[in-house]
């Protein structure tokens, strides 16, 4: 498969990558690390004439601990996400999560927490080659009317979020920060989402994301990404999810906890704070209750978006929030950060 033609652009600050996004408008894409993008250009899915690459940019590709937190630069590689020490020693949930993207050979050396973020949601009917798609009608996220992913069809695009750092950095309340040439703008990182699957990010055109904003660790708190995968080392996600437990005295005071790859946007689970707090952490019966919860809650959205059955990754949702969730109040309640998810 070859990349169709494009012009490339390297500008060598944000102020020119955003006047470019400003001008090329919707023809353009931002170049990362291109281990989703160009995959998706071979695979004739995008078509941009403009690539604005963000590899000169040194101000998108730091991250620093700061008092309020962690702040990540948009262009950050996964494999400096990993090798960040206060990273392995106090967001062990966001370790396992970046360590669980793709192959690490090629996603954690080239790939960027931003590309992670941005990347287009995915469906066994859509990310194929051009002859594949060309012997069936056109789906709707290809710009045409059906959904072969949903039974008996639909008028929406039915493919799934498969970020894997998106639902736990939506557990622990990250927000980004979006720039465009004239505006910037701060918010919750779920907001990042539309859930609308044949467009599923929220920003326009000329924006870029520049910034990922992780709060302070807290004392009592403890987070946990799960994810389940055909083969660990290189798939894309079947089910994830991300969790963060707050304690005080040993019982939970907050909690969230985000499913991921099972719908069009990564899925808060609204219960799980009634169910769990005030609870003792870790207390298994509850956290039983809200594994199942989720499941309910997943399974209105579960498509036949993946290669494996929806009756089974459906009934998988419970076990893998069970899992998030008993780590994460495990680690809140040793405090232990993160050596053993190393
Ligand atoms: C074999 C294989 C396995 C994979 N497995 C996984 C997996 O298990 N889990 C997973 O989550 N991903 C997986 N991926 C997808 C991808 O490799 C990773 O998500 C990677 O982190 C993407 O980052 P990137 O920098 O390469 O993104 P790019 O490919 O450069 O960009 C991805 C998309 O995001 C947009 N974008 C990038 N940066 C920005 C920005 N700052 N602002 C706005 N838009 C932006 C681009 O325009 C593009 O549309 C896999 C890919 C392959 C090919």
């Amino acid at each position: 498969m070859r990349l169709p033609p494009f012009a490339y652009d390297r500008p060598r600050d944000l102020y020119e990558a955003l006047e470019l996004l400003n001008s090329y408008g919707k023809d353009c894409k931002v170049l990362a690390g291109g281990t989703d993008l160009l995959v998706r250009m071979k695979q004739g899915l995008v078509a941009p004439t403009h690539l604005v690459s963000l590899k000169a940019l040194s101000e998108l590709a730091e991250i620093k601990e700061t008092g309020d937190g962690l702040q990540i630069g948009a262009a950050v590689k996964l494999s400096d996400i990993l090798a960040y020490q206060p990273v392995q020693d106090h967001w062990p949930g966001l370790f396992e999560a970046v360590k669980a993207i793709g192959a690490p050979s090629i996603q954690h050396f080239s790939g960027t927490i931003g590309g992670n973020l941005c990347q287009d949601n995915r469906c066994q009917f859509y990310d194929q080659s051009k002859f594949f798609r060309a012997a069936r009608q056109t789906c709707n996220k290809a710009g045409g009317s059906t959904c072969f992913a949903w039974k008996g069809g639909s008028d929406k695009c039915h493919s799934a979020c498969q970020s894997d750092s998106a639902p736990i950095l939506i557990a622990m309340d990250a927000k980004v920060v979006i720039k465009s040439k004239n505006e910037t703008r701060t918010m919750p990182l779920e907001e990042l989402y539309s859930s609308v699957g044949e467009r599923p990010l929220t920003l326009a055109d000329n924006e870029m994301l520049t910034e990922i904003l992780v709060p302070a660790p807290t004392p009592g708190a403890g987070t946990a990404f799960e994810k389940l995968a055909y083969r660990s080392s290189i798939d894309y996600a079947m089910v994830s999810a991300g969790a963060f437990v707050q304690t005080e005295g040993g019982r939970t005071t907050r909690v969230r906890l985000v499913i991921g790859a099972v719908a069009r946007g990564p899925l808060s689970i609204a219960t799980v704070e009634k169910t769990l707090k005030n609870r003792p952490a870790g207390d298994q019966q509850a956290i039983n209750e809200v594994a199942i919860d989720a499941m309910n809650t997943a399974a209105a959205f579960i498509a036949n978006n993946m290669t494996q059955p929806v009756e089974y990754r459906t009934k998988m949702v419970s076990v893998i929030a069970k899992r998030a969730l008993t780590r994460a109040a495990e680690r809140a309640i040793s405090q232990k950060g993160f050596l053993e998810a190393k």
